[in-house]
């Protein structure tokens, strides 16, 4: 059955992830990707945001609109599961689903109401720069948070590697962080790269490979070491 009523945008979400790797596998675990829910016509207006600010935390619901070509499967390979076991796709978080909706919680920092425009500062996200927002509701803690939820395979945190800079990239960061284009960077990256974002079969051998993220308009070039990650390099992404 289909519905009549037609869903749409009632926002975009900016944010530093500029490209899907290198984006946590869900929210709250990089405090310091901070960015905006941008509110766009005919939902920007103030009353409809109106006592948004006396909560701490926000559901965003969105559309995984870069996988939506892809459609959708009925199994899929959890990152948790080393790439090696399929579960059902309403079993996991997987991108590739009916309808292509996602939901995360993200922490509301702000509502800003300025020349007609509204904006929700936020962060902790997990999404990719400019994904659409079908809706937002307020996180209320008494229903939303359950004491003792059995999580399946994932009812711990991932574990995090170890993140270090080169010389080189450090001396990149202390520049690249005098600009407030990118604040909290060097967290940023460190929480980011703590993820480590490889596919599950990469982990498992040797990986020689030189590996890149964007965050904001920089690429930041990384190694796999003998005690974790290494940044190497921080330069302008070359689009
Ligand atoms: N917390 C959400 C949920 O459970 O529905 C998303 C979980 S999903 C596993 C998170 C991943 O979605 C990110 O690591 C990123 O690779 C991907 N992603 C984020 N925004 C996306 C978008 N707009 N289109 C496609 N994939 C996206």
């Amino acid at each position: 059955m289909s519905f009549s009523n037609q869903i749409q945008a009632v926002a975009y979400c900016r944010t530093p992830y500029k490209q899907k790797f290198g984006i946590p596998r869900q929210p709250g675990l990089v405090s310091a990707a901070r960015g905006f829910v941008e509110l766009v016509p005919p939902f920007n207006q103030i009353d409809a945001v109106r006592g948004l600010e006396q909560y701490s935390h926000l559901w965003l619901l969105f559309c995984f609109h870069e996988n939506l070509a892809a459609g959708w499967k009925t199994t899929v390979r959890p990152p948790r599961l080393g790439g090696n076991e399929k579960l059902g796709v309403f079993a996991t978080r997987s991108t590739f689903r009916p309808n292509g909706i996602g939901q995360s919680v993200v922490k509301l920092h702000a509502v800003h109401t300025r020349n007609g425009k509204v904006s929700l500062e936020i962060s902790g996200m997990d999404l990719l720069d400019g994904t659409p927002i079908i809706d937002i509701k307020p996180y209320i803690p008494f229903s939303d948070s359950i004491e003792n939820a059995q999580g399946g395979i994932a009812q711990e945190a991932p574990v995090l590697a170890n993140v270090s800079f080169s010389g080189q990239a450090q001396k990149q960061l202390e520049q690249y962080q005098q600009n407030p284009a990118y604040p909290r960077l060097a967290e940023l990256i460190e929480g980011v790269l703590a993820q480590d974002p490889r596919p599950a079969y990469k982990k498992a051998k040797a990986d020689p490979k030189l590996y890149q993220v964007a965050l904001y308009d920089l690429d930041i070039l990384w190694v796999i070491t003998d005690t974790g990650i290494e940044v190497t390099e921080l330069r302008a992404s070359q689009v």
